[in-house]
């Protein structure tokens, strides 16, 4: 849309910023559109062009699916051309799973992609969803001194924060500060003004264009190691016919128990073509499997490094990657670089592909 009033297209998906309480049971339901405008009026100030789309029905984001994050990618690429920016209200408990995966899905992005919610209803006296509404507005709006958007990236905004989505990680179940970005500092602060970290936001390659990717493969799994792992349950992971990816959540800097039985049938899994990702437990901090002799059998058994990656960064790129069809090695190249800005490993350099 060519015009010097910003043009926003909300994307009502669900989530407890749009959720009212049922009269007869007290629980928390969804709700529509409507609601928004009645219980937002401040939205009619903004001096934007706002549009909206609503999920119909919305749903809560537990019920969060790939088909979901396929249907936002469409909504987002078909509408690409006219909007400024792009505002995706979301349930908080999978969100960081889904700025995650629209930041594959959504290569070369030129304009603002900004997911938020809240942890208190938008129609409850003490909610937090106005506030993180109206500035995820704003900063979807938002342009710097050559009219370029501020934030051409798939953020989360959430109590004062803009963060890389793909860095993101709902800590939180009561408080109003329910993400964090543990290993990638935030992309802006909002007090009184919105200060940007413009150093760090990503830009999009100019020569190329915006491209959207629909197809995502679920055949990952994640296996948590614990004191007293037994046998038999990674055993059931060899028996598991069409599996192609695990990440191990390992201990401390990447490490695992030295029993040769694990280190042997993570091996055989790796020959049969299961791409296996190295995840460490530590929310913050990187996996560096050189550093213990327990980390060091992992890396001789085949396991990549997944360096300081989320865990929802992680299993959505894999299913991004293996939904791309791509061949092992390269899978495995492409785990270790950064392709959305997820990760950070020495070699890192951006779009590749
Ligand atoms: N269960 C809700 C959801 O994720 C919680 C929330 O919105 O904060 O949809």
């Amino acid at each position: 849309m060519e015009s010097s009033v910003p043009s926003i297209l909300i994307i009502y998906t669900g989530g407890t910023i749009g959720m009212i309480e049922d009269p007869e049971t007290g629980a928390l339901e969804n709700f529509d559109l409507a609601h928004f405008r009645h219980h937002v009026p401040e939205l009619r100030r903004f001096n934007y062009h706002i549009d909206a789309i609503t999920f119909d029905p919305p749903i809560d984001s537990s019920d969060m699916e790939p088909a979901y994050w396929v249907k936002m990618a469409r909504i987002v690429a078909d509408n690409y051309d006219s909007y400024d920016g792009f505002v995706i209200l979301h349930g908080t408990d999978t969100m960081s799973y889904t700025a995650s995966a629209l930041s594959f899905m959504l290569e070369n992005l030129g304009k603002p992609v900004i997911i938020t919610g809240s942890q208190l209803p938008i129609g409850q006296l003490r909610t937090d969803g106005k506030e993180n509404l109206l500035t995820s507005i704003e900063i979807a709006a938002a342009r710097d001194d050559e009219g370029r958007p501020m934030v051409p990236e798939v953020c989360i905004f959430f109590e004062n924060q803009l963060l890389r989505g793909n860095r993101t990680t709902k800590i939180n179940a009561e408080g109003f500060n329910a993400f964090r970005s543990h290993n990638h500092p935030a992309l802006a602060q909002a007090g009184i003004h919105i200060k940007y970290a413009s150093h760090l936001i990503r830009r999009p390659d100019p020569t190329r264009p915006f491209k959207p990717h629909f197809l995502m493969d679920t055949h990952v799994m994640i296996l948590t190691l614990f004191p007293g792992i037994r046998e038999e349950i990674v055993d059931t992971l060899l028996s598991i016919r069409n599996l192609k990816a695990i990440i191990l959540k390992t201990f401390g800097s990447g490490n695992a128990p030295q029993k040769p039985w694990l280190i042997d049938k993570l091996r055989q899994l790796g020959e049969r073509g299961v791409v296996l990702v190295n995840n460490t437990q530590c929310s913050k901090g990187t996996v560096e499997m050189q550093r213990y002799k327990t980390g060091l059998l992992l890396l001789q058994a085949g396991v990549l490094n997944g360096y300081d990656s989320t865990l929802e960064s992680m299993v959505t790129k894999l299913m991004f990657l293996l939904g791309h069809g791509y061949d092992n090695d390269t899978i495995r190249r492409l785990m270790n670089t950064s392709i959305a800005g997820e990760v950070t490993v020495d070699n890192s350099f951006f779009s590749e592909r």
